[in-house]
């Protein structure tokens, strides 16, 4: 590594905002990074280098990039060495050096070179690179892509770190724009809380379950007991369980396209092949039905659907439903419902669970208090089995064991299902005229269809939509791209289409759970984006 590079730049850095060390030190402090005088000293005069995070905060106060910073340092071919002093939380430790004069004076942190004058330690750095293993990631993630925290994602983090606000229209999470849990919610956590230490059944408590099937009644799902109701981490630990226990190497399973990504990911993480079948946005973004027909093969064991929909924002009729499980009827496939939004139904339209229109079908029906309860973050999921269970025993043997595996989903977060699922819904507020759900999709609605080069439907239900990019227009070929390069001019944070198993690089979504004041400065801010946009 060229530490004197680094300490170069640095130097240079400081000088030009007139900063010495001790300045340094006070404005890491501030943002919560401690500093140690002589870790600075050193920093500055090339003795060591800082940690990725701790390069990040100071590229942050010099106002600078770490690429700056590193540029030069990975042409050497280096890339950063771990921390290997368990009480340094910002050292790299020097390469190997042999003679004691290029040793570093300790700070008391423990956390440079050692007394010997660094020759254990250089004696370890030497054994270590020779017998060097690289760990890769399993080639089982090979086909596994999770773009709404993806690359683009990680860059606004980095930027974060370096101290700019970013707005995070990425990912459907209501807490930090003011969708708060209901009072009666947090009141009865804390009254339980002393309760639920221990595990649960693996299913989970009793009055939790009692609640989903209850929950299962009310929508009509047909024959539902105690022992067909599941809950999980949030619907995510469900999705990846219900998938594992399913889906053999060589499986198919149809996926809508554009999908909630995890979806895919699960499937092919299982070893199957997630086969995708197209929405239509000509037609409200219902799935085409000819297109699911053409794409079932002897392989097809199982078939998602996504309604309400994330990222389109769709309702499906009930005709549509009809139709999707006529061909799962035909050939055999086990349906797969993700409802989790499925009280956040605008426009005076109601949500029809999948299941209640298929007794004579194995479903399972997924739902949670994320997103139609505004809960995300107390991890909270369910999935209910139903219909006709026969041929299905060996199946639900492979999902007990792994609910077994993992002894129970979150007690605390269980413990508060039965109050939030029953009494006052504050979310139905949020979606009825005047609602903040509703005046936020019209807002965005409204202000996304008004920019030239860009078109969206209306969504029906939750909180996202899914506008079209004309790329001719702006010469868009690289949906990710053109994420990164709105983030980097605006301080924004989208998805790209792509991140949703969406084909073509010609859509982004775009999360309106922010105040309207707050969603108008960012489509003022996109539309002046788009005016002067060409991708190269
Ligand atoms: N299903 C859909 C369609 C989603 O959009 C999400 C989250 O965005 C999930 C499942 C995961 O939700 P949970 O928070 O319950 O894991």
């Amino acid at each position: 590594m060229d530490h004197e590079t680094f300490a170069c730049r640095l130097q240079e850095a400081m000088a030009s905002c007139g900063m010495k060390q001790v300045d340094l030190i006070r404005a890491a402090e501030e943002r919560g990074q401690k500093l140690g005088k002589s870790q600075v000293s050193q920093y500055v005069s090339g003795k060591t280098l800082p940690r990725r995070d701790v390069l990040e905060i100071l590229s942050g106060i010099l106002g600078t990039t770490p690429e700056w910073f590193l540029g030069e340092l990975n042409e050497s071919g280096e890339s950063e060495k771990p921390d290997t002093e368990a009480d340094s939380d910002a050292f790299i430790s020097l390469p190997v050096v042999d003679s004691a004069d290029e040793s570093v004076e300790g700070d008391g942190s423990g956390a440079s070179v050692g007394q010997d004058g660094g020759k254990s330690e250089a004696n370890f750095e030497q054994s270590r690179s020779r017998n060097m293993r690289e760990f890769k990631k399993s080639s089982k993630l090979d086909n596994v892509l999770y773009d709404v925290r993806g690359p683009v994602a990680d860059e606004a983090h980095r930027m974060e770190e370096a101290g700019t606000h970013i707005l995070k229209l990425n990912i459907g999470n209501p807490a930090p724009f003011g969708f708060r849990t209901p009072d009666e919610v947090i009141y009865d956590l804390r009254r339980q809380l002393t309760e639920v230490e221990g595990y649960s059944d693996a299913k989970g408590l009793f009055s939790a379950r009692k609640a989903i099937m209850q929950y299962a009644q009310v929508k009509h799902i047909p024959n539902v007991s105690m022992s067909d109701v599941y809950t999980g981490n949030g619907v995510s630990e469900l999705i990846n369980i219900s998938l594992s226990a399913l889906v053999d190497t060589g499986d198919e399973v149809l996926v809508p396209s554009p999908d909630y990504p995890l979806w895919t990911a699960c499937v092919n993480l299982a070893g199957g092949t997630a086969v995708h079948y197209v929405c239509d946005e000509e037609q409200e973004w219902y799935p085409d039905i000819d297109d699911i027909r053409s794409k079932v093969t002897p392989r097809t064991k199982a078939i998602v659907i996504i309604n309400p929909n994330n990222p389109t924002g769709a309702l499906y009729p009930k005709e549509v439903l009809e139709e999707i499980l006529a061909i799962a009827r035909e050939h055999n496939l086990l349906v797969f419902s993700d409802e989790i939004y499925d009280r956040l139904v605008m426009d005076g339209l109601e949500h029809i669970s999948t299941a209640s229109l298929a007794p004579d079908l194995f479903c399972i029906t997924f739902s949670g208090l994320s997103k139609s309860h505004m809960i995300a973050g107390y991890r909270i999921g369910w999935m209910v089995l139903s219909g006709d269970k026969r041929g299905a025993e060996d199946y639900i043997e492979g999902i007990n064991m792994l609910c077994n595996m993992r002894m129970c989903s979150n007690t605390p977060g269980q413990s508060i299902v039965q109050t939030a699922l029953g009494g006052h819904q504050s979310v139905k507020g949020y979606v009825a005229p005047g609602g903040r759900v509703l005046e936020q999709r019209d807002f965005v609605y409204e202000a996304l269809n008004s920019i030239p080069g860009v078109s969206a439907v209306k969504p029906k239900a939750g909180f996202y939509i899914f506008p079209k990019l004309d790329v001719e227009r702006f010469n868009i070929t690289n949906d990710e791209q053109f994420a990164l390069d709105f983030l980097h001019d605006k301080k924004i944070l989208i998805t790209q289409g792509t991140g949703f198993n969406w084909k073509k690089p010609d859509h982004f979504r775009v999360v309106f759970l922010p105040r309207i004041e707050v969603l108008q400065e960012a489509m003022e801010k996109l539309a002046d984006f788009l005016s002067y946009y060409r991708q190269r």
